[in-house]
C-alpha cells in the first residue's frame, strides 16, 4: 500500500467519513481495526530530486486537490488543513512527513508504532490554523505511553473545537529549516517566496519572490538571491541538496499552475538536506481562480503612434486653456497629418477649419483627442466610436481618479469603447508624442524637443512635461506616452509598441502601479532582448501607496514582488528620479561595455578613489593595460604621475592627455569602459577633444563635481553625445548597470 493510500485510509477528510467531528474528549472512536496498520511504513524520505512526479503525476494532484476543494466548499471553508496539504503535495511528487490521523489514544499509540518512534503529534481541525500556538504540536514522544498522554491532553484542550482527530508523524531528522510559500500579489497575480526558516524569516526578512509561473532561471536566481545562501551552498562542510530544492519550488509552480484556486500555500517549515528535503508542516488556503492575463496578443498600434489624422475635440481658440495648448503643441510642432478641430461654437479655431462634430469631417480620423469638461466625455467618445475612430486619448480629467462619480463614467466610458471596438488612451492623461512624427498631443505647452532614440511611459501627464522640460536639454526623446487612468491602453500595451519602434533604443517607465500583471513581465522579457528597459517604481511605501490611490485611483503592489517581477523582465531598476535619468541618457548616448574592465582618468586621486570603490562594489574592476601601452601612457604622462589606473592628472590635465590616454585605452583588449573625471572649470575646452572620439565602440561617461552649477558646458558636454554625472560613484554605478545588462542580454542568447 503507498503513502497516499495509507493516508486516505487514515481517517482525514475522504468521502464516506464524517469531515468535522466533534469529538467528545472521552467518546472518541476508533475508526478501522487498530490491526490494519502492521508493517507498514508511512514516510519512505523520498526527496523530490529524483525528478519523478509522485503517484499520478501533477494532473493526479490537482485531481486530489480538486476533490478536497470541494469538500471544503461544501463545508464552507478556504483552509486546508496539515494533512490534506500535504496529501495533495504527495501526489505532485514532494516529499513531505506524511501523517496517520488517530482518533483514539490506543489508535494514535498504534500508529506511533507504525510510523516509529520519535514522533510528533499535531491537532488536525479547521479551525486551528496555527497549531503550536495553541498548544497543539508535541514533539519527539518517544513512548505509547506519552503519546497516549498526549493525545489525552491535545483532544482535552480543544474540546470546544471541531477536531477531525489528532495526526501522528515521524519526527523529520533535523535538517536546515526553510519557507516556501506562495501568495497573490494585488498587480501580479499569484507569487512564490522562498526564505531560510527561523530567524532568517522573522527578524531579517530574509526571503524573495518571484511571479508564478517560475523558470529553472527564476529558481536559481531566487536562490541565489538570498542573504542566506552561503548556508545553502555549504557552510561549514554542510550543504543542501539544492537541485532537490529547486525541483521542489518548480513542482509548487507547477501546481499553483494547474490548481488555480490555490490563494496561498506555507510550507513551513521545510527541512532540507545533503540529500533532499521533506515538508514538516503545510496548509494552503482556497479562492476564486484569478482571471488570466497572459494571453492578450499584442495590439496594432501603429496608426496609434503613427496617425495621418487627428481630430481635437474641445480645440480651443483661447489661449491658456488646455484645448488651446493641445491643438497649439500639434501645429507648432509641424504635424505633417490632417487636423480636425472639433468646436460647434467656431467655424475656424486657431486659423484652422473647425468642425461641429466629429461625424462632420468628410474624412477618415485615425486618432482623435477628447479635451472636453468629464461631464461632457461620454458624448464626445460615443460620437469617436460613431464615426469609426480606431483610437482615442482622453486627456481631460475628473474620473476615476476622483472618487466614485467620476469612476461611474470612467466605466460607462469603457463599455462604450469596447461595443465600439476602438482602443482608448487615458482618461486624465497629457497624450503621446512622437518626435519622428512630429506629433506633440501634450495639454501644456512643449517646445524645442529633437527626434531621439529614448522612449518614456509616464502614468502622469504633469510629470512627463515637469521632466521633458529640463531632460530636453540633454537627451533627445523619441516616443513620450503618458497612460493616466490607463482604463484601456496600458504600460504593456506601449512597451510592446516601443519594443518593436525602429527610432527606440531605450524605454524608461514611471509607474505608479502594473495592472497588467503577468503579462507586463511576459514583454518585458521580450523587449529586453533587444532593449534596455529601465524603471521607476514609486509607491513603495505605505505612505506612498496612499498618495498613489489618491492620484491616479490605482493600487500600488507589494514592494518585493515588484522588484521580483521587474527582474523577472529582465528590467533595470531605478532608484530614484536621477538615477532613471542617470541610466537613461547613459543607455542613449553610449555603447554597452563588453567586459569588466575600467579605465578611469581624473584631474584628483579622491575621485579616482570613490570612482574605484563604487566599480568595484558594483562588480566592476580597474582595467590593467598591456605592458606595450603602459610604456605608451608613461611617455604621455607628467612624471609625478604614479598610478596608470586611475590615471590621475591632478591640475595639469589637458583635454590633449586626455584624447591620447582614452586612445591608448581603446586598443587595449582589457578596457572595456571609460570614466572621465573632468575639472569644472575647464570642460568646456574638453568638448571638442573628446567629441566623436572613436573609442572602438567602449563607452564613456563624464564625472564633473556638483556639475548643476556649471550647466552650459555640461549640456555642451552631453551634447557631443557624453553623458555627465555629478558625482563618480552615479557614473560607475550607472556603467556597472550598463554591464549587467549587456551580460543579462548574453545570457539570453547563448
Ligand atoms: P504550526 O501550525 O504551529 O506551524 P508545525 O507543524 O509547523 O505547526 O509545528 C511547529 C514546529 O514543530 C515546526 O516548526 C517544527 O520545528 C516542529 N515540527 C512539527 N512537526 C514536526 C515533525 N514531524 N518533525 C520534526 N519537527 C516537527
Ligand atoms: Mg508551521
Amino acid at each position: 500500500m503507498s503513502v497516499q493510500e495509507l493516508h486516505r485510509d487514515s481517517g482525514g477528510l475522504k468521502a464516506g467519513s464524517p469531515p468535522m467531528m466533534r469529538m467528545p474528549p472521552r467518546a472518541a472512536k476508533t475508526r478501522g481495526s487498530i490491526g490494519q496498520w502492521e508493517g507498514r511504513k508511512v514516510f519512505p524520505g523520498r526527496a523530490v530530486s529524483d525528478g519523478s512526479s509522485g503517484q499520478g503525476g501533477l494532473s493526479g494532484a490537482a485531481d486530489l486537490f480538486r476533490e478536497t476543494l470541494d469538500q471544503a466548499r461544501r463545508e464552507g471553508r478556504t483552509y486546508l488543513m496539515e494533512h490534506e496539504s500535504k496529501e495533495i503535495l504527495a501526489a505532485a511528487g514532494i516529499a513531505t512527513t506524511g501523517y496517520l490521523v488517530a482518533r483514539s489514544a490506543d489508535e494514535a499509540a498504534e500508529m506511533a508504532r507504525v510510523v516509529g518512534y520519535p514522533v510528533a503529534l499535531k491537532i488536525v481541525s479547521p479551525d486551528v490554523v496555527h497549531k503550536s500556538d495553541s498548544g497543539g504540536v508535541r514533539l519527539k514522544l518517544t513512548h505509547p505511553d506519552a503519546v497516549r498522554a498526549a493525545y489525552g491532553e491535545m483532544v482535552a484542550a480543544y474540546r470546544f473545537q471541531h477536531i477531525v482527530g489528532v495526526s501522528v508523524q515521524p519526527m523529520a531528522a533535523p535538517g536546515v529549516e526553510a519557507i516556501v510559500g506562495v501568495t497573490r500579489d494585488p498587480s501580479f497575480g499569484p507569487v512564490l517566496m522562498f526564505g531560510l526558516g527561523g530567524i532568517f524569516v522573522e527578524v531579517i526578512k530574509d526571503v524573495t519572490f518571484r511571479v508564478l509561473p517560475v523558470t529553472a532561471r527564476d529558481v536559481d536566481e531566487m536562490l541565489g538571491e538570498i542573504k542566506g545562501y552561503p548556508i545553502l551552498a555549504g557552510f561549514r562542510g554542510k550543504k543542501v541538496d539544492l537541485p532537490a530544492l529547486k525541483a521542489l519550488l518548480l513542482r509548487i509552480s507547477d501546481l499553483v499552475m494547474a490548481c488555480p484556486e490555490i490563494a496561498e500555500i506555507d510550507l513551513n517549515p521545510l527541512f532540507l538536506y545533503a540529500a533532499g528535503n521533506v515538508v514538516v508542516d503545510a496548509r494552503m488556503f482556497v479562492g476564486e481562480p484569478l482571471p488570466r492575463t497572459t494571453a492578450v496578443p499584442a495590439a496594432d498600434l501603429q496608426d496609434f503612434f503613427y496617425p495621418k489624422s487627428i481630430a481635437v475635440l474641445g480645440a480651443s481658440g483661447v489661449p491658456g486653456k488646455l484645448g488651446y495648448n493641445v491643438l497649439s503643441n500639434l501645429m507648432t510642432h509641424g504635424f505633417s497629418g490632417r487636423l480636425y478641430p472639433i468646436n460647434p461654437k467656431h467655424p475656424e479655431v486657431q486659423g484652422l477649419k473647425a468642425y461641429a462634430s466629429i461625424e462632420a469631417v468628410p474624412e477618415a480620423v485615425d486618432v482623435a483627442i477628447v479635451i472636453v469638461p468629464a461631464k461632457d466625455a461620454l458624448a464626445a467618445i460615443e460620437t469617436c466610436c460613431a464615426k469609426g475612430v480606431r483610437f482615442i486619448v482622453v486627456e481631460s480629467a475628473g474620473f476615476a481618479e476622483t472618487g466614485e462619480q467620476g469612476e461611474t463614467i470612467q466605466a460607462r466610458i469603457h463599455e462604450v469603447v469596447q461595443q465600439g471596438g476602438c482602443r482608448i488612451l487615458g482618461p486624465n492623461c497629457s497624450g503621446v508624442i512622437n518626435t519622428h512624427h512630429r506629433m506633440v498631443q501634450s495639454i501644456g505647452p512643449v517646445a524645442g524637443l529633437g527626434a531621439g532614440n529614448i522612449g518614456l511611459i509616464a502614468q502622469a501627464g504633469v510629470y512627463a512635461a515637469g521632466i521633458l522640460t529640463g531632460l530636453r536639454q540633454v537627451m533627445d526623446f523619441g516616443i513620450v506616452a503618458t497612460i493616466g487612468n490607463k482604463m484601456d491602453i496600458d504600460e504593456t500595451d506601449v512597451l510592446e509598441f516601443l519594443g518593436s519602434d525602429e527610432h527606440i533604443d531605450v524605454i524608461a517607465l514611471y509607474m505608479e502601479d502594473v495592472r497588467s500583471g503577468r503579462r507586463f513581465i511576459d514583454a518585458a522579457r521580450a523587449v529586453t532582448a533587444t532593449k534596455p528597459v529601465v524603471v521607476l517604481k514609486s509607491g513603495r511605501t505605505e505612505a506612498g501607496k496612499r498618495a498613489v490611490n489618491s492620484h491616479t485611483a490605482s493600487l500600488a503592489g507589494n514592494d518585493a514582488v515588484n522588484d521580483a517581477a521587474f527582474r523577472q523582465g529582465g528590467i533595470i531598476r531605478a532608484r530614484d528620479n536621477e538615477h532613471l535619468f542617470g541610466l537613461m541618457k547613459a543607455f542613449a548616448k553610449q555603447p554597452l561595455p563588453e567586459g569588466d574592465g575600467v579605465l578611469v582618468v581624473t584631474y584628483t586621486g579622491s575621485l579616482g578613489v570613490a570612482a574605484t570603490d563604487t566599480l568595484c562594489l558594483s562588480g566592476l574592476r580597474l582595467a590593467e593595460l598591456e605592458p606595450s601601452l603602459k610604456t605608451r601612457l608613461m611617455k604621455i604622462m607628467p612624471g609625478y604621475v604614479k598610478t596608470l589606473n586611475p590615471v590621475d592628472y591632478s591640475f595639469s590635465m589637458d583635454p590633449e592627455q586626455v584624447r591620447k590616454t582614452l586612445a591608448i585605452g581603446g586598443g587595449s583588449a582589457d578596457v572595456s569602459a571609460f570614466i572621465v573625471v573632468i575639472q569644472g572649470e575647464i570642460l568646456g575646452s574638453f568638448i571638442d577633444a573628446l567629441q566623436g572620439m572613436d573609442l572602438q565602440g567602449k563607452p564613456v561617461l563624464a564625472c564633473v563635481a556638483c556639475k548643476e552649477f556649471m550647466m552650459a558646458d555640461v549640456i555642451a558636454m552631453e551634447n557631443a553625445g557624453i553623458p555627465v554625472y555629478s558625482t563618480v560613484e552615479m557614473a560607475a554605478e550607472v556603467l556597472a548597470a550598463m554591464r549587467r545588462y549587456r551580460r543579462y542580454r548574453e545570457t539570453l542568447r547563448p
